[in-house]
């Protein structure tokens, strides 16, 4: 074995419940996420596009007993040929929504650079699925104070998965929050297979929130409520859901995104599966 590898076996990663037992709570703005905290619902559109849209679509998430505001200014899309988002003026419409409603705000970065500018604007960053493994944008997010959700990747495992949040975290910055949000596999019904497993997988090797994104896995609106009742039930710490004012008209991910009428009911329907769970019957 080489002096670096018996060096990186042991050390004790800051993700591992052995360097810290208890959870971990990340505070944002007075909102407390992990350590049995109760669900965090974060939600809003795929994209930014317009300040209409997004201070609009705000007061559904707010109205609905949503906790955040979460839009894309910066769009990691599949194709270059698709919206990429607002850029900057995205980050400003966001801006807006937060001070109509008071929601904190959770918006992707997808290049290094961008992470002091989207960090100004973001009270969450969030590094979506295809970053995970961009070693230059988790190493610049550890240098942000602003706590992170990192998104697993779709094909990569749990050990990748926390890894890559211990790149984040051996650069200072210790509030990371894990979102598992579907992997690829065999399954060609829905847009991805929702881990549920690794959920309790993940609490058993770390000490770091999870939250979970039923609506990227299920590619589909309609099965968006049920994937989250099973994600609360399982232990999730929260969710981060698309929700749309005017979902047909979404320029990325409509087929995904909720409305009001399907968001609200979601909202009481976790609440009520986190109480009954969490309620001691003795
Ligand atoms: C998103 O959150 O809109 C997104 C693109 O998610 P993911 O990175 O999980 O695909
Ligand atoms: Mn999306």
């Amino acid at each position: 074995m080489s002096t670096k590898s018996q060096d990186a076996s042991a050390r004790l990663n800051l993700t591992s419940r052995a360097y810290q037992k208890q959870d971990s709570i990340i505070d944002v703005e007075g909102i407390k996420i992990g350590g049995g905290s109760g669900p965090v619902i974060i939600g809003g559109p795929c994209s930014v596009e317009s300040e209409k849209q997004i201070i609009e679509t705000a007061e559904i998430v707010k109205h609905c007993g949503g906790h955040m505001l979460r839009g894309g200014a910066f769009k990691a899309r599949t194709s270059p040929y698709s919206f990429q988002g607002l850029g900057e003026a995205g980050l400003k419409y966001l801006q807006k929504a937060k001070t109509v409603t008071g929601l904190p705000i959770v918006t992707e970065v997808v290049a290094p650079n961008d992470v002091p500018l989207v960090a100004e604007y973001a009270d969450i960053i969030q590094i979506g699925c295809r970053n995970m493994q961009n070693y230059a944008l988790l190493k610049e997010c550890g240098k942000s104070r602003r706590p992170v959700i990192l998104k697993r990747g779709f094909g990569s495992s749990i050990p990748e998965f926390i890894l890559a949040a211990e790149y984040i975290m051996s650069e200072g910055n210790l509030n990371v929050i894990l979102c598992e949000r579907g992997i690829r596999t065999f399954c060609q019904e829905m847009r991805f297979t929702l881990d549920i497993g690794a959920v309790p997988l993940l609490k058993e090797r770390t000490h770091l929130p999870i939250i979970v994104d039923p609506s990227h896995a299920a590619g589909k609106y309609r099965y968006v409520n049920s994937l989250s009742q099973a994600a609360i039930a399982v232990g999730a710490d929260g969710l981060l859901i698309e929700v749309h004012y005017k979902p047909e008209t979404s320029t990325c991910d409509p087929d995904q995104a909720i409305s009001e009428d399907i968001f609200f009911p979601l909202v009481q329907n976790v609440n009520k599966i986190y109480n009954v769970l969490n309620t001691n019957i003795m």
